[in-house]
């Protein structure tokens, strides 16, 4: 069996990306819109293939030829005629959602190798043995040769992405190293070119010189038939001693349907923005120009708050070894206009839910501003995996010229969050139901909570460069102490440089200690629309998350450097720590040992003292953070936060020993099925799919309806044509031979 570090678990959690509320709430032309650049998204995503392994655009063929013509279930009585076990088929079908959800063979984080949990001899004879290979015999067997070995291979340098020596990488041919990724970097860094949408292929010429080509994304080749500001930059260079020859056209036939996609969307556009957004693109991708694409986004971060909002193109480079080369990546998503409603109104009882945060009014801002939060709802996210959030361009120029746009993606948010049943670790077996029937109402109350009113609250008192203070001196007084205002933020001192490390850590615990305050007050469970015991059951789920998310957090703490990783997972470990010191039994975290025999534990929240023990104890706490965020006082701020954020192994809870717990029963990263859009007269239909690994390779069979097997075709020609540069030498002579 294969080490567990490069499979995917047979019971791997497996959720669907649920839109159906946003997406039955657009108008008939933002459904077009949405759908046409879905449709861009996908065929651009399949471009990941090509940008992470030499085999990955065969085995993706391959699985899409087995399942076009076998459905999941057709497929299972073939293979255990074969003579695999249900687990073996099982641990096939977790393989195909795999690729198919990390478009590749390596997982889209972490970047190590996954390879199917069964005998490859089982594998080869139901490929074999198939449909699509009865009527297609040479064409199947010629792909199982060429990726098979590969599929299965988990020989050191096949193990994890990177850079020769070091691993796999398709942004290089095989024979680059660091040296090479440099030298070309300073090249492009001399001709003004972006690294962005590049790959680069090493060959060597007849005196042994090295020749390098850079060849840039884009529909058009070589071929200077139209001109851009692009087209001057394709030819020959000679740079430190070495040839380099830019050149284009690299995923051609792809972007071409990107490209038809993106025109269709243009004619639904919401607005001008949008509409010269699109025509960059398209010229972008179309001319391989990184510059159009970023005048598509300084329209893009124009287009405030849409409706439908997007965005495409080579955009996060953490896959590249190097760090310059983007990956394609394409999403969709949707207002929720039913959850901004309820977010609206909750901004409209900003003023007087803020008088209910326990601090004086003087610590309060003087008009409530509403914070920079948008929450959407994904429809499509194409390429190896999806984010929770997004905060692009990533163009340090433009972000610094024009500003980003900093996303939550809520349906994201709640697949990570929405667990299986029987996969809900720490949590007594009678809270489960209650759990699980709660957990997404509840998370909605928080989230809206927490950025409205928690990120959005309180004041910092401040001195300006004149010397005149925000604040009156002479009458207000520190809760805390019963005293005047001792200290505030000079000019030029904000809350980051003064707080620096903890800041981020301390504001989120702020945000979400207001969000378990004020999620206790009726008018703001009404406005969600709970009432009486479900609003009772709203707010215990909640608290009781975050009690639990408090444990969980733990996965984010490094001993060896008594350092927390995550700012979020501090700040729920913190509260943890506040609301089970407020005693009485009102939270209790408990070692045990699960039905395995391994270590285990449990998480309890007694429902009848979140008013009388929790709510005072929140509130004394949130008052502190308050008062010593408003006056500036990085000691007393570091003393209290720091305190509560160490992880020591003291009695009774010992969180050190429980962090070897949490890790041991953490939950493998979810696989998620997402919906296609299929254009029915002048409708869009939405195709939702089951959660399951089988239900994952249904969405991709029927991702592309028209022009399935063309796609497999193009994929494979374009994987073939560049094979050359990462066979082995003697690979290579072979095939001269
Ligand atoms: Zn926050």
């Amino acid at each position: 069996m294969a080490d567990t570090q490069y499979i995917l678990p047979n019971d791997i959690g497996v959720s669907s990306l649920d839109c159906r509320e946003a997406f039955h709430l657009l108008s008939p032309t933002e459904r077009l819109y949405a759908h046409h650049l879905s449709r861009a998204a996908w065929y651009g995503g399949l471009a990941v293939l090509l940008q992470t392994s030499p085999e990955a655009p065969y085995i993706y063929t391959l699985l899409s030829r087995l399942f076009r013509t076998q459905d999941p279930d057709q497929l299972r009585q073939h293979a255990l005629a074969e003579g695999l076990t249900e687990e073996e088929y099982q641990a096939f079908l977790v393989y195909a959602a795999g690729v198919y959800s990390n478009m590749g063979n390596y997982k889209s984080f972490g970047d190590t190798k996954f390879v199917p949990n069964l005998p490859k001899e089982k594998l080869e004879r139901v490929i074999l043995g198939s449909e699509a290979a009865q009527q297609h015999p040479k064409e199947v067997r010629d792909l199982w040769q060429t990726c098979g070995e590969l599929m299965f291979s988990l020989e050191p340098r096949l193990r994890h992405l990177g850079l020769g020596k070091e691993g796999i990488t398709t942004y290089f041919s095989g024979d680059c190293t660091m040296e090479d990724a440099k030298l070309a970097q300073d090249f492009l860094d001399s001709q003004n070119l972006s690294a962005y949408n590049t790959r680069l292929f090493k060959d060597v010429d007849q005196e042994g010189k090295p020749r390098y080509e850079v060849r840039l994304a884009s529909v058009l080749s070589t071929d200077p038939a139209l001109d851009s500001e692009l087209t001057s930059k394709l030819k020959s260079y000679e740079f430190q001693g070495s040839h380099f020859q830019v050149t284009r056209g690299d995923y051609a036939p792809l972007l071409q349907k990107v490209v038809d996609h993106l025109e269709k969307a243009k004619a639904y556009a919401a607005n001008s923005h949008q509409e010269q957004m699109l025509a960059q693109y398209i010229e972008s991708f179309t001319q391989g120009s990184i510059e159009a694409h970023k005048r598509g986004s300084r329209f893009w971060i124009q287009d405030k708050g849409p409706i439908v909002e997007s965005y495409i193109g080579f955009v996060e480079s953490y896959r590249d070894p190097f760090g310059s080369r983007g990956e394609f990546e394409g999403f969709v998503a949707m207002v929720n206009k039913a959850m901004s409603a309820k977010f609206e109104r909750l901004v409209e009882s900003a003023e007087q839910l803020l008088k209910e945060l326990p601090w004086p009014p003087a610590f309060e801002k003087d008009k409530f501003l509403t914070p920079d939060f948008t929450s959407l709802d994904v429809l499509t996210f194409a390429g190896s995996g999806i984010p929770a959030g997004i905060n692009i361009p990533n163009y340090d120029d433009l972000r610094q010229t024009e500003g980003f746009k900093n996303v939550s993606l809520g349906n994201v948010l709640a697949v990570a969050y929405a667990t299986q049943r029987e996969k809900l670790t720490f949590l007594e077996e009678e809270d489960k139901d209650l759990y699980t029937r709660w957990k997404g109402p509840s998370f909605d109350v928080q989230v809206g909570l927490h950025e409205l009113l928690g990120h959005g609250s309180g004041k910092l008192f401040a001195q300006d460069e004149k010397g005149v203070f925000n604040f009156d001196q002479e009458t207000v007084i520190n809760p805390e102490t019963g005293e005047q205002i001792q200290s505030w933020y000079r000019s030029g001192e904000t809350w980051d440089s003064k707080f620096s490390t903890i800041a981020s850590s301390y504001e989120e615990c702020r945000a979400e200690s207001v969000g378990l305050y004020l999620c206790l007050n009726p008018q703001v469970l009404e406005i969600f629309g709970f009432k009486g015991a479900d609003a009772e059951d709203v707010i215990y789920v909640n608290w009781l998350n975050m009690v639990r998310a408090g444990l969980l957090a733990l996965e984010f703490y490094t001993p060896e450097a008594s350092n927390w990783r995550q700012a979020h997972m501090q700040a729920r470990f913190v509260i943890l720590r506040v609301l089970l010191e407020a005693g009485e039994g009102l939270v209790t975290v408990t070692p045990t040992t699960g039905s395995d025999g391994r270590p285990d534990a449990r998480v309890r929240l007694d429902r009848s003292k979140i008013r009388s023990v929790g709510r005072p104890a929140l509130e004394r706490f949130l008052r502190r953070l308050q008062v010593l965020k408003s006056t500036g006082d990085v000691a007393g701020g570091r003393a209290l936060y720091e305190g509560y954020a160490a992880v020591t192994d003291a009695p009774p809870e010992c969180f050190l020993s429980l962090r070897d717990t949490v890790l041991l029963r953490k939950e493998s990263r979810k696989l998620i099925v997402q919906p296609n859009t299929r254009l029915e007269g002048s409708e869009v239909q939405l195709l939702e799919y089951e959660a399951s690994a089988a239900g994952l390779i249904r969405s991709f069979t029927e991702r592309f309806p028209e022009d399935g097997p063309e796609l497999e075709e193009v994929l494979t020609r374009l994987a073939t044509a560049d094979a050359r540069f990462w066979k082995s030498p003697s690979e290579a002579q072979c095939g001269q031979a």
